[in-house]
């Protein structure tokens, strides 16, 4: 009798099971962050080598093969790409993932709302780190703050769940804010997240050593204290926590203090068709030549699986390497 082939699966050199695509459509953003945008030193991707909305769900297809079933759509800024909903309409009409997201900074969020929602894209995360619009400014370089704000209150109106904030704690530029945006979780059922600013962006570094997770719960603290919520199935790395009485959530993200890799579950696509198996590693694997090259699905997924088999076995920010990350904003966070 002929035996079954064996099944192929996303597993690295440390086993661990990797069935989480994080997937850039665009590097194009419509912000300036100081903490993320790479500033005047680095040329956008050439339309062309930008993958077609086709080639991603191709790839995709190819990695659900492989064991993905959670898929986190970002930039870039989605939304500044066309034909953002039809492509996230065509990835749910793949069938077979359990959790499809979307990450936005929420500025042209409000006029795609009601499309979201029809297609059935409930989950938000939306980056905010102030709730002063002067500020607002200040970081994102753009006069923008009411249009994300009326976009998160339209979202829980229409009963997106979860709507998540993130937040990346600035040192010297949002810490005195950290209390109040933690607060908004008392008045409504929002997850906040605080974010530990990591080292990118041509500003990377501008205003001082980054706020660790362990000083922004002191300061949030200072409200009462955090309890911890239980994991669920398909948490991300956040520690979850509540304050007593409140609807929302507060979530610490510590990227660089206490990193997560041992349980990193990870895979990017960046716009320009490369898989990057470490958010913080410069090591990327090119996938769009093949692709392009008429080649086969069974080709692809051996790329697939040969970067996942180099995945490394953790981030090393912390002690020097990997030295220049500026390109936060083409690989999607
Ligand atoms: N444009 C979308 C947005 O703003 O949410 C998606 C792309 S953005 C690169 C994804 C996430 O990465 C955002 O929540 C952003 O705050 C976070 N991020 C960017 N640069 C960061 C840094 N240096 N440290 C920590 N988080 C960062």
């Amino acid at each position: 009798m002929l035996k079954k082939p064996e099944k192929k699966e996303l597993v690295d050199a440390y086993k661990r099971h990797i069935n989480y695509l994080r997937i850039s459509i665009t590097d194009r953003c419509n912000l300036r962050c100081i903490y993320c945008s790479p500033g005047k030193r680095f040329k956008k991707m050439p339309h062309e080598s930008i993958l077609s909305y086709e080639e991603i769900l191709r790839l995709t297809k190819v990695g659900m093969d492989l064991g993905i079933t959670k898929v986190r759509v970002t930039g870039g800024e989605p939304f500044v790409r066309k034909g953002c909903c039809e492509f996230l309409e065509k990835l749910i009409g793949m069938k077979g993932l359990s959790d499809i997201s979307l990450t936005t900074n929420g500025v042209l969020l409000k006029h795609h709302l009601a499309r979201l929602h029809k297609i059935g894209i409930l989950r938000l995360n939306i980056s905010l780190d102030t709730l002063d619009p002067a500020k607002y400014k200040e970081i994102t370089g753009i006069n923008a703050f009411n249009r994300v704000w009326e976009a998160i209150i339209s979202a829980l109106e229409m009963g997106f769940s979860p709507v998540k904030i993130n937040v990346v704690a600035l040192r010297g530029i949002n810490e005195d804010e950290l209390k109040k945006l933690a607060e908004l979780t008392f008045s409504m059922p929002v997850h906040v997240r605080f974010i530990e600013q990591m080292p990118f962006g041509g500003g990377s570094g501008r205003n001082g050593p980054s706020l660790a997770a362990p000083e922004i719960r002191r300061r949030i603290e200072t409200i009462g204290p955090l309890l911890p919520v239980s994991r669920q199935k398909n948490d991300g790395p956040a520690r979850r926590y509540r304050f007593e009485g409140a609807p929302g959530e507060i979530g610490l993200i510590t990227a660089v203090s206490q990193h997560f890799c041992k349980e990193c579950n990870r895979l990017r696509l960046t716009a320009d068709g490369r898989i990057r198996t470490c958010l913080l590693s410069n090591k990327t694997t090119d996938i769009k030549t093949l692709l392009r090259s008429g080649t086969t699905d069974e080709e692809l997924a051996e790329v697939f699986l040969a970067a996942v088999a180099d995945k490394p076995r953790r981030h090393h920010i912390c002690d020097g390497g990997p030295g220049d990350l500026s390109r936060m904003v083409s690989i999607g966070g």
